[in-house]
């Protein structure tokens, strides 16, 4: 048993034993709600799975360990929607929200994140999904190959939930973990090096007409130029990104995100790695914002107002499912009967060794829109859990394409549509039939 010497308030030292494990004591929980479907993460994907089944008939629950819904979107500040144009369903409703709104904002992807926020409220009190916020899934209760309930910890302590589907969009893939599912991680099973993380950061105090040269995505504007001359005029102002493309997106007039940095060698499911990534990024964003002010002229009134909450974290876990998405589904443009979501986004992965490089990965192969189908979205190892967004079955070329926030909404909506329809006909997904859930499901565009 190590020992530890600690000194106490009278400076006198008091030896305290400490060993490595505990047993927690046994607890009775009473049980929250009974639901046919539930969905753990309140990010793109299980906003649209928590929709979707709701409207199927089936009685949501949807849990969110953070304040707001939207995920990477609101609580991550990159409201930043790609792979969305050839969608339609609840990936279409949200944009033609967002567009009526009156913060709309002045560029084709990117959303008012705060509009976001209680547009996608609005659209689950409209569905009816009972929303559950500052709720975390800590734990499940199993049957054999089958969740029972989920455990949740809240201001309200621990909790008990059950129902007949579940669905895992928490992005890391905690719920499937928790249940021992079977999943792949990172470039390589041995080291588990992952992309790195990146702290989004909203700024104001410059006009986009003023900083047009600096802008990604706007028209006029080479993708690449903008990010060198970014990174050129940060230096000049004292500080290097240790993102070697750093970017500007405009959202408003005069609201810009900013994407400059990037946490190597931290895992998103690891508690220490997250602090020790927030905490490094935050004084980088601060000092890079303060580079662009040292620049003076346009730069002068530059002022930072968020950084986000929640540093965002590129990849976690993919839970194996019935069909793993794969790099030669990309390249070859696969198509699948079951299919539930067409990805046209590219391979995009971010350096995962800051030795080689600190920016894209460039050698990346040429892909085609390519089909995922709904096997990719149904855990190996349990039969009524689906998994929705990035934590969907795929290889880890696969997941740089599909992740992006236009595919994980359409990912989320089948999996909701999906576990409804098993809930409401008894029957675990592994042996759901494709020809029972087809006819609710959004069709694939051309
Ligand atoms: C830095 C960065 C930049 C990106 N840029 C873009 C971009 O420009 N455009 C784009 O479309 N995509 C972009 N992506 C990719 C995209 O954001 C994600 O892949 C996408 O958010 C996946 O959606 P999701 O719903 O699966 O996960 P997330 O958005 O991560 O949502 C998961 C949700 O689950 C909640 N949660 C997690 N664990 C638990 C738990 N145990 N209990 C309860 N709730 C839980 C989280 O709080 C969160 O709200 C970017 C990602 C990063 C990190």
């Amino acid at each position: 048993m190590p020992e530890q010497t600690i000194p106490n308030k009278s400076e006198k030292q008091a030896k305290v034993f400490i060993t490595n494990t505990i047993i927690e004591a046994e607890k009775k929980l009473g049980v929250t709600e009974q639901c046919d479907v539930i969905v753990c993460g309140g990010g793109p994907a299980g906003v649209a799975a928590a929709i979707a089944a709701a409207r199927q008939g089936a009685k949501t629950a949807l849990i969110e360990a953070r304040g707001c819904l939207g995920g990477i979107w609101t609580a991550g500040l990159m409201s930043w929607i790609i792979d969305d144009a050839n969608k339609d369903g609840v990936m279409k409703e949200i944009s033609d929200r967002l567009k009526r709104s009156p913060d709309r904002s002045c560029n084709k992807y990117a959303y008012d994140i705060e509009q976001t926020k209680l547009e996608l409220e609005r659209m689950c009190v409209e569905a009816g999904v009972r929303v559950r916020l500052h709720t975390r899934v800590c734990a499940v209760q199993k049957n054999g190959d089958d969740i029972t309930h989920i455990i949740t910890e809240s201001k309200s302590g621990r909790e008990a939930w059950t129902a007949k589907a579940f669905i895992d969009a928490t992005g890391d893939g905690d719920l499937s973990a928790q249940a021992g599912c079977s999943f792949d991680f990172g470039r390589d099973e041995k080291t588990g090096e992952c992309q790195p993380m990146s702290l989004i950061a909203i700024f104001t105090g410059v006009k986009l007409s003023d900083i047009h040269p600096y802008v990604n995505g706007v028209p006029g504007n080479d993708w690449l130029k903008s990010k060198e001359a970014l990174k050129k005029i940060m230096e000049a102002g004292g500080a290097s990104p240790s993102y070697a493309v750093p970017t500007i997106f405009a959202v408003h007039e005069d609201v810009f995100l900013l994407m400059a940095n990037h946490q190597y060698g931290a895992k998103g499911t690891n508690a220490a790695d997250l602090t020790r990534a927030t905490i490094e990024a935050r004084e980088e964003v601060h000092a890079l914002i303060e580079a662009l002010r040292k620049n003076g002229g346009i730069w002068n009134n530059i002022r930072l107002i968020a950084t986000s909450e929640h540093i965002g974290v590129r990849e976690g876990r993919r839970i194996n499912g019935l069909y793993q998405v794969g790099i030669g589904d990309l390249v070859t443009g696969i198509r699948h009967e079951d299919a539930v979501c067409r990805a046209s986004f590219g391979i995009d992965i971010h350096s995962t060794n800051p030795d080689k490089s600190k920016a894209i990965d460039c050698e990346q192969p040429r892909t085609k829109p390519y089909d995922i189908p709904l096997r990719a979205l149904i855990a190996k190892d349990i039969k009524n859990l689906f998994i929705a967004g990035r934590c969907i079955s795929g290889d880890f070329f696969a997941h740089a394409s599909y992740r992006v926030t236009g595919n994980s909404v359409a990912l989320g909506e089948a999996s909701g549509i999906a576990a409804a329809i098993s809930a409401e006909k008894g029957i675990n997904a592994h042996t759901l039939e494709w020809e029972q859930v087809k006819p609710f499901m959004t069709k694939i565009r051309e």
